[in-house]
């Protein structure tokens, strides 16, 4: 549901200007900031807040994972027309046997443009599309001209674009996960992970149905080690074609959330949980925390300095939660592989798969989004008043 087309050529009209805020991506986490914003005002100059979004790809044009959530986030925010497929359980293989877990959620697995259509209709922000290139001090340079704001944000993912000059990410040599997945026609009935070291040593293999397709892929912890090949191999042990590759960088490793004047959300934040490499749930969830900082200063109701400041803390807060996740990410390759599985099947027990997934989403809870955003309208068509603010929140342990 790409609902614009990308703009070429002449239509690629100087947009240089000042705005309120510059939201730079429109994934998962620039469209939970934007939607934060909606309906925001007056500013103190009287107006509406100028609100402008940006990616360099139409929104929902390219996927950007194998798009399984939380079924609860997809309902809180008002998306569930986007789901494909909904999973009770997760099945996790290993050489040495299966275990199905019957989950205290559920996952769905969703089309990635209807689910951004779905996000973008809940925002007022102007959109267009552009290369962001760089900043000095919070203007933004891109190939359609030089956009000023006081609130800039850098939802641009795991290369954190706006980073100052030592905050850029090259790989292999950073804190970064790589994953490639395949999109074969297909079905299925389960949510599957293989912890498989023939795949890959050190992270898991995947097989996401979505209805009338599959999402197959491998994810490695260590960024120097290639998942092509075992991407292909997997799909040719589930008997499926290796066609329609998505692949990326994955951050493991939470980073600064605003830093020189700038907020960062989502992947460019490293806000991507280790491990599971779940980070389209967080995206959302910090996108939303941004959001509501932003939306207080536009509104008079807090200042840039402490929005920064409180949406850093805030970020930070959960560093507990995400280090654990990283403990777990080291140690689980580490285990020889009839240990893990002991300890894969010890844990399939209802009470403990109950206890551990209950703290996994409490890290980033539903409940969170607070059924709408902040201009009170329901979810799909606005929000509802600014009610989980950040002091809300659960705090992650
Ligand atoms: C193979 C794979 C499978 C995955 N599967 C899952 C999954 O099933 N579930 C899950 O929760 N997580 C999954 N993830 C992780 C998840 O994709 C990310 O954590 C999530 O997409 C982060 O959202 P985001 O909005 O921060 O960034 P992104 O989704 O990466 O969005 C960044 C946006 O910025 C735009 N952009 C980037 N650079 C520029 C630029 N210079 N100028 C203009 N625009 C720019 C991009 O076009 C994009 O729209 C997966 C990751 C990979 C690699």
């Amino acid at each position: 549901m790409a609902r614009r087309r990308t703009k070429r050529g002449a239509q690629r009209t100087d947009l240089s200007g000042g705005f309120d805020v510059v939201v730079c991506g429109a994934s998962f986490a620039g469209l939970a900031v934007a939607r934060e914003l909606a309906g925001a005002g007056p500013t103190g100059a009287g107006g509406a807040p100028r609100v402008l979004m940006l990616d360099r790809y139409e929104i929902g044009e390219r996927q950007t994972s194998a798009c399984a959530a939380p079924t609860s986030w997809l309902e809180a925010l008002g998306l569930t027309a986007s789901v494909r497929q909904t999973f009770p359980d997760l099945v996790v293989h290993t050489p040495y046997g299966s275990s199905r877990y019957r989950l205290p959620f559920t996952f769905s697995t969703f089309d990635y443009a209807t689910l951004c259509g779905l996000l973008d209709d809940q925002n007022d922000a102007v959109f267009e599309t552009a290369k962001i290139e760089g900043r000095d001090g919070t203007t933004v340079h891109t190939d359609r001209g030089e956009l000023s704001a006081p609130l800039v944000v850098d939802a641009l993912g795991w290369r954190r674009v706006l980073a100052g000059p030592d905050g850029g990410y090259q790989p292999p040599d950073a804190p970064l996960s790589r994953g490639l997945e395949v999109h074969p026609g297909g079905n299925g009935d389960d949510l599957e992970i293989w912890f498989d070291r023939s795949y890959v040593p050190a992270g898991y293999s995947w097989s996401f149905p979505a209805h009338d397709e599959l999402r197959v892929g491998v994810g490695s912890f260590d960024p120097r080690f290639h998942v092509k090949d075992s991407t292909v191999r997997l799909a040719d042990d589930l008997d499926v074609d290796a066609v329609r590759y998505q692949g990326n960088w994955i951050p493991h490793r939470l980073r600064p959330a605003a830093e020189d004047g700038i907020f960062f959300a989502g992947d460019s934040a490293g806000h991507c949980l280790p491990l599971t490499a779940e980070g389209i749930r967080t995206a959302l969830y910090f996108g939303i925390a941004c959001g509501r900082e932003l939306r207080a200063v536009v509104e008079g109701r807090s200042t840039r300095e402490a929005a920064l400041r409180r949406y850093a803390a805030f970020s930070a807060s959960h560093r507990r939660a995400f280090e654990s996740m990283l403990l777990l990410q080291r140690l689980v390759p580490r285990l020889p592989p009839p240990v893990l599985w002991q300890v894969i099947r010890a844990v399939g027990t209802k009470r403990l798969v109950d206890w551990s997934f209950g703290h996994y989403i409490a890290i980033a809870p539903p409940s969170f989004a607070g059924g709408g955003n902040s201009n009170g309208r329901p979810p799909g068509a606005g929000g509802q008043g600014m009610r989980a603010g950040l002091e809300a929140t659960p705090q992650s342990g």
